[in-house]
């Protein structure tokens, strides 16, 4: 079994995912989005009163508001990082993503470690999450997917009611409803989802009354 606690962060409302598995604690940090020390003790707070012991920091993309924490979790848990290739240029740049959202702020986050692929094999205890690559609302996402728990980690690919926007840094709005159509409503429909952003919601659940997938009349 694992278990999931969201954070919502700084001013984008940014979901932050620790995903653990609950007989061994061992912990994932899915885009740690804490903005300021006041949310980064509330995230450390959370991981030593439920004494878990943190494994892997995962991107499932790199836009500005989902890696605001990366340097504080590899510095404080000294864990390896895994983020999507095609999301290095936006990590790279990301002084252009904050100069766009017109904010002054000074941050340095570290380059991924490792890069998801879908043959990625990161275990937690005796599960092992499935990458599925879904490109659309940048280059590189990738969804996290636990098959045994019925659990993904939808990212900014797809929301409750909504889906990822793709005008920005290379994103591509075709290219996102294909990656949706084929790796993400392809799940049972009793899948829970976690969002980057918002509520959660079942895959279920959004093939009824997503407008977004409806207009597209996908399946
Ligand atoms: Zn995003």
């Amino acid at each position: 079994m694992i278990k999931v606690k969201k954070f919502t962060f700084s001013s984008f409302l940014e979901n932050t995912y620790l995903i653990w598995d609950e007989s061994s604690k061992e912990t994932m940090i899915v885009d740690p989005g804490c903005y300021d020390s006041y949310e980064e003790k509330e995230l450390e707070g959370f991981i030593s009163s439920n004494k878990l012991v943190v494994r892997y920091l995962v991107n499932t993309h790199c836009h500005i508001d989902h890696i605001f924490g990366c340097r504080f979790v590899k510095e404080n848990y000294k864990v390896p990082y895994y983020a999507p290739e095609n999301d290095l240029p936006l990590i790279e740049q990301f002084d252009k993503q904050i100069e766009f959202l017109g904010m002054e702020l000074k941050i340095n986050p570290p380059l991924p470690d490792h890069y998801i692929s879908e043959d990625l094999k990161l275990k937690l205890g005796k599960t092992e999450p499935v990458f599925l690559f879904t490109p659309g609302h940048t280059p590189g996402e990738y969804c996290i997917y636990f098959p045994e728990d019925k659990i993904c980690l939808t990212g900014d690919v797809l929301f409750q009611s909504s889906v990822g926007r793709a005008d920005l840094w290379g994103g591509n709005y075709d290219t996102l409803l294909q990656s949706i159509k084929t790796k993400l409503l392809s799940l049972p429909d009793e899948t829970v989802i976690y969002s980057g952003h918002g509520d959660e919601s079942t895959i279920g659940e959004e093939k009824k009354y997503n407008p977004f997938l409806a207009e597209m009349n996908m399946w």
